[in-house]
């Protein structure tokens, strides 16, 4: 999608500090860290969030995860680490291209 942000930061025009790449799937540190770590996954096929997650694309959401638990092994989260992907205006995602935060290295606190 040419005006999304994260379309944008997958292609390399807009530079970002990566952690991982696939053939499917891009994962990048947030710029404004809530965690002492703090990156962002991203399927490379443009989505917008959760909401629109189908049987079709759901495969990405899976891989995701799975890219997530072996970089979480990588970097030694084993104390813990929080997945979290926002959907619309009330959970406050603010970027429509679907994300995964990936959070570690602090006590996360809970849900209200
Ligand atoms: P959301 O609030 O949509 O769930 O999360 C969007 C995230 O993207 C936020 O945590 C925000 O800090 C991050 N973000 C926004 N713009 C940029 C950017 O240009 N580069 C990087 N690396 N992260 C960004
Ligand atoms: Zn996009």
């Amino acid at each position: 999608m040419s005006d999304c942000l994260f379309c944008k930061i997958i292609a390399g025009e807009i530079p970002s500090k990566k952690v991982y790449e696939d053939d499917l799937c891009y994962a990048f540190y947030d710029i404004s860290p809530m965690a002492p770590t703090h990156f962002l996954v991203v399927p490379k096929a443009h989505f917008a969030s959760a909401a629109e997650v189908t049987e079709e694309n759901a495969p990405v959401v899976g891989h995701i995860y799975a890219v997530i638990a072996e970089l979480a092994k990588e970097m030694g989260f084993s104390d813990g680490y929080r997945v979290v992907t926002n959907v619309g205006e009330l959970a406050g995602q603010t970027v429509h291209h679907i994300h995964f935060h990936v959070l570690s290295g602090k006590q996360l606190g809970s849900f209200n």
